[in-house]
């Protein structure tokens, strides 16, 4: 899941950056430009057809967050080499292509041409597919497959330090490998771009404040637990645009101030679908298979494996470091109109072209933590849609 709280700290505290994704491989300096208050031109959306009954789905599922970051060491069961690659928390999506590209050199390492991969998700299939194209001979086995795997019920939106891992396990050395993953990810993330059905594109995504929580924006977070680490601000801000601040009167949401950037999107149906159909077509093979303890890996011709289990690798290696976070998304009838995300009060909306997203997303990173359930929740899927609806129905 995206973090909003931690983008509107990162956005009051960037002053912009201009975007420099054009500039792939360049080795300069980030250019920055001074964040403008208020820009000349109005915003004027097409209004969103927000209402409940509209809501066709709710879906429900658990982040694999590890207060220590993702696990990417290798293990040695018997004959068989494991090479872990999960515990991606919110990042999972965003971080796919840098994760599994470590992952793969380790399982190349051992110089073997046929490898299994566990697991069908984000990062099970960019593992695989990254596997092909470094020549070798792959199988995924899995017990679900997309659109049945909790992958397929994200948020869709590059969140690369999104529950990564606390802060205090932000070690100068994981900062290395995370801003690598994510510089590599978003690289790759760039060819998928203009492709029929839009797996991904760049969206307009904006804040909006009430007038009494922009003034209080800046304040320190009162919650006293440890915190999230928030690395993209830090490490990686250049590769987001400039933000743009719009003063009440300059947008139709009256009294209200809006902040507006850019966001990468991941259309996750059309997406996994692809990542699915590039792995078949480069003879890819897929085995549904349930694995219940590691020992159950002999039964497999492979001794190279890499683990993207995700949250399911906490009852599969007994690995309690995972720690679910709950996160449910209330899925509308898709609007081909509307190009441009919202975060108001608690509530995220996403412009998802395979149904519009709508995800109460809590005071902070801790909503939802250390909740595995995974029943829908309908009041809950009425207040995403009733707060962002509301904004529509009243001018302040
Ligand atoms: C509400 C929500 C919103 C999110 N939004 C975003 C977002 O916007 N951007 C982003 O980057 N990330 C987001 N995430 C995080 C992201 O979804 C996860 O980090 C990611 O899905 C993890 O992928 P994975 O491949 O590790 O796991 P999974 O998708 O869970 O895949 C695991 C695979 O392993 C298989 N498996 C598991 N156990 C076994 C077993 N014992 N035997 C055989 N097979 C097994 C499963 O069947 C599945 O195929 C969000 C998460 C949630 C919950």
């Amino acid at each position: 899941m995206h973090d909003p709280i931690g983008r509107r700290r990162v956005l009051a505290a960037a002053g912009g950056a201009l975007f420099l994704a054009a500039l792939d491989g360049c080795s300069s300096e980030p250019l920055r430009a001074e964040r403008k208050a208020t820009p000349a031109t109005r915003v004027q959306l097409p209004p969103l057809r927000a209402a409940t009954d509209r809501i066709t789905r709710i879906t429900v599922c658990t982040r694999p967050f590890r207060a220590q970051g993702p696990r990417l060491d290798v293990e040695q069961v018997g004959r068989k080499t494991i090479v872990h690659n999960y515990g991606h928390g919110g990042s999972g999506w965003s971080l796919s292509w840098g994760s599994s590209n470590i992952a793969v050199q380790k399982a190349m390492s051992t110089g073997a041409r046929e490898i299994a991969v566990i697991g069908c998700g984000a990062l099970g299939l960019t593992s695989g597919l990254l596997l092909q194209r470094a020549g070798v001979d792959v199988t995924i086995y899995a017990k679900d497959l997309p659109p049945d795997v909790r992958s397929s019920f994200a948020t869709g939106i590059w969140s690369p330090d999104s529950r990564i891992c606390l802060e205090e396990h932000a070690t100068p050395s994981f900062k290395r490998l995370w801003e690598g993953m994510a510089r590599d990810s978003f690289k790759t993330y760039q060819t998928f771009l203009g492709l029929p059905g839009d797996p991904v594109e760049f969206i307009d995504s904006y804040t909006v404040w009430d007038p009494a929580d922009w003034s209080r924006r800046d304040s320190p977070s009162s919650d006293s637990r440890p915190q999230f680490a928030e690395l993209q601000s830090k490490l990686i801000s250049d590769l987001s645009p400039r933000t743009e601040d719009f003063a009440p009167g300059s947008h139709q949401f009256g009294a209200r101030y809006l902040q507006r950037d850019a966001q990468m999107m991941f259309n996750l149906t059309a997406y996994a679908r692809m990542l699915m159909s590039d792995f078949r077509a480069n003879r890819g093979k897929i085995e549904i298979a349930e694995f219940h303890t590691p020992a159950d890996f002999v039964s497999l011709r492979q001794n190279t494996l890499i683990n993207a289990t995700g949250y399911g690798a906490r009852a599969l290696f007994g690995d309690e470091s995972v720690i679910p976070v709950r996160g449910q998304l209330a899925r509308m009838i898709p609007q081909s109109d509307i190009h441009y995300g919202l975060l108001y009060k608690d509530v995220f909306f996403v412009p998802r072209r395979d149904g519009l997203v709508f995800q109460v997303v809590g005071e902070n990173d801790y909503y939802g933590f250390n909740d595995d359930t995974t029943n829908p929740d309908r009041a809950e899927a009425d207040h995403a849609v009733n707060t962002i609806a509301g904004l529509y129905a009243a001018k302040s």
